[in-house]
């Protein structure tokens, strides 16, 4: 007998936003680690590695002719120019994944949501996570330690114009408590998992429970 966990659903396209530094990367990582129905897009990108970073696990790192014949071949989702660099959404194997059930985790900024939204409103469930105040993200940018007094600045501008954009998202949390703020992403996962809309095995189950 079916149940709520075995109906069929289709898959979504979670998109995680923030200023860097608001904490998007670790609540990225904890969904990751928590949830295994989840799996990250990975984004292609012509910026250059920084420590620790791993190529087609984080990004994948592409120069720009390359980032170049990625958009001629028509590969990208969306894709936007950022500090410079440019970063892009492969399509791969997302749409197929969807369909499968299988859950995208986005990490991408305000550009790439609205690109998505408009090319895939029903898939898509957007998330913003802001700071505390900006003098709490300068810190954060700063402790971080990976990144020049000039690179923070842009940053930091980068991330006033970014908030602006708030609006562009169905939910909005504040990330004062890096655990409370996760376990609130998640619940608005579970909650996004159970639209009608996307549990395509519920015509059938119903169907069956009446029968
Ligand atoms: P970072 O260089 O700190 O990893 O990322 C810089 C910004 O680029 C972040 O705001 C991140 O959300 C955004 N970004 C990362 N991947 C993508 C992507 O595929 N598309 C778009 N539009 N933005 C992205």
């Amino acid at each position: 007998m079916a149940d709520q966990d075995t109906l069929h659903r289709r898959g979504l396209m979670f998109i995680l936003s923030s200023p860097s530094g608001a904490g998007k990367t670790t609540i990225s990582r904890m969904l990751l680690e928590a949830d295994d129905e989840i799996c990250l897009s990975v984004s292609a990108t012509t910026r250059p590695k920084r420590p620790g970073e791993i190529d087609g696990v984080h990004y994948h790192f592409v120069d720009d002719p390359e980032f170049d014949r990625m958009i001629e071949e028509d590969d990208f989702y969306e894709w936007a120019p950022v500090f410079g660099y440019r970063y892009g959404t492969p399509k791969g194997h997302i749409r197929a994944g969807l369909k499968e059930g299988q859950d995208f985790l986005f990490d991408i900024d305000w550009q790439g949501t609205q690109q998505l939204y408009q090319k895939d409103e029903q898939d898509v469930a957007r998330v913003f996570i802001l700071p505390p105040s900006l003098d709490e993200l300068h810190r954060r940018l700063q402790n971080r330690g990976t990144d020049s007094k000039d690179v923070i600045d842009g940053r930091m501008e980068r991330a006033r114009a970014e908030i602006s954009h708030w609006d562009g998202y169905d939910y909005v949390v504040v990330n004062d408590d890096v655990q409370v703020c996760f376990e609130k992403v998640r619940a608005i996962l579970q909650a996004e998992r159970m639209k009608r809309a996307r549990q395509t095995g519920l015509i059938g189950f119903v169907r069956e429970l009446m029968a």
